[in-house]
């Protein structure tokens, strides 16, 4: 390809103003595991590797790519849903060490009144008793377990 030929001019500065660029044409450019197959020609006025040509690109062995600003948004709204969907995430794990740290500290407080009960000669289950017929222990235990938390 001639170096002056005007079918190249303003391909650089068309590049950097859209944000597009070429690449090599899927049709006659052949890769596996994303590395080419062969040896193949690379276009100072494309900066990009050329395929041999074929109808695909018309010839040219690359295609030009670029977001319209449509797809530019799509991106955007994709990155902010992710963004969205990890705040969320970051919001449970830390509800669930909240809860988990307020479990221990329950139980905690069955324990210290078990002792005085038993301080004071009166007479109290075991704490694991308490643990496994106590409601509100039961509420966490199953929250933590549908959020999957570990108990
Ligand atoms: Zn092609």
């Amino acid at each position: 390809m001639h170096p002056l030929d005007p079918a190249l001019l303003g391909i650089v500065e068309e590049m950097k103003e859209s944000g597009g660029h070429w690449q090599p044409c899927t049709g006659c450019y052949d890769t596996e595991d994303g590395h080419p197959t062969q040896r193949y020609d690379y276009s100072p006025a494309l900066q990009t590797d050329i395929g041999c040509g074929c109808h695909e690109c018309g010839g040219l062995g690359a295609v030009w790519w670029h977001m319209t600003d449509e797809q530019v948004a799509d991106f955007v709204t994709i990155c902010e849903e992710v963004d969205t969907e990890h705040e969320l995430k970051m919001r449970i794990v830390r509800l669930e060490a909240s809860l988990r740290r307020f479990r221990r500290a329950y139980v905690n407080l069955m324990e210290i009144g078990r002792d005085r009960i038993i301080s004071f000669g009166g007479s109290c289950d075991p704490v694991d008793v308490m643990e496994a017929s106590d409601p509100e222990l039961q509420l966490i235990d199953a929250a933590l377990a549908a959020t999957e938390g570990q108990v």
